[in-house]
């Protein structure tokens, strides 16, 4: 099984679509193995956005990111990096496929909704970033073979 990071951002909690956005990821499968709410800073952020410290729009995503706490979900199954990125949609709101995340709740490129790490060694990464070993859960999902097949166990 996979983990990934998922950061419901400040315009999620602004806009009231913290629990909506969630539910999705519960019905598709994803097991929740943590989830806080936490005030990020600058250092978390600098780190965090890294890759995009010489864009214009750095200090904006920023202060965006620090505008409310966000809350910050630990999520679990087979292929789960791939399946949250999927469901997340393309970064830019406008571009996204209705369907998923980004194209049924934004309008925008920065006030996107979620960040979802994006390959297994960022999670790993990320989930380390964001969480303490021990707010990480790894209780037994009482479903598993509903949700796959054996052969996929
Ligand atoms: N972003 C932005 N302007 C841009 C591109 C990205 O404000 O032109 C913000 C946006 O909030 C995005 C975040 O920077 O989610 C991280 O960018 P990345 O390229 O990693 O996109 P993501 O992985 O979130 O789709
Ligand atoms: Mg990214």
């Amino acid at each position: 099984m996979e983990k990934t990071l998922v950061l419901l951002k400040p315009c999620t909690l602004q806009r009231g679509l913290v629990g909506e956005v969630i539910e999705r990821f519960e019905k598709r499968g994803l097991r929740l193995a943590g989830l806080k709410m936490m005030q990020l800073t600058d250092a978390i952020l600098d780190e965090h956005y890294a890759h995009l410290r010489e864009k214009s729009f750095f200090r904006d995503l920023k202060a965006s990111m620090k505008a409310t706490p966000v809350i910050a979900c630990c999520l679990e199954g087979i292929d789960a990096v791939a399946v949250v990125r999927a469901m997340t949609g393309s970064t830019n709101g406008r571009n996204a496929l209705p369907g998923t995340i980004r194209g049924d709740y934004c309008m925008s490129n920065q006030q996107n909704i979620v960040h979802a790490s994006d390959s297994l060694e960022n999670a790993a990464i990320e989930l380390a970033r964001f969480f303490k070993p021990e707010e990480i859960f790894d209780y037994e999902s009482s479903n598993l073979n509903f949700l796959y097949a054996l052969d996929e166990l």
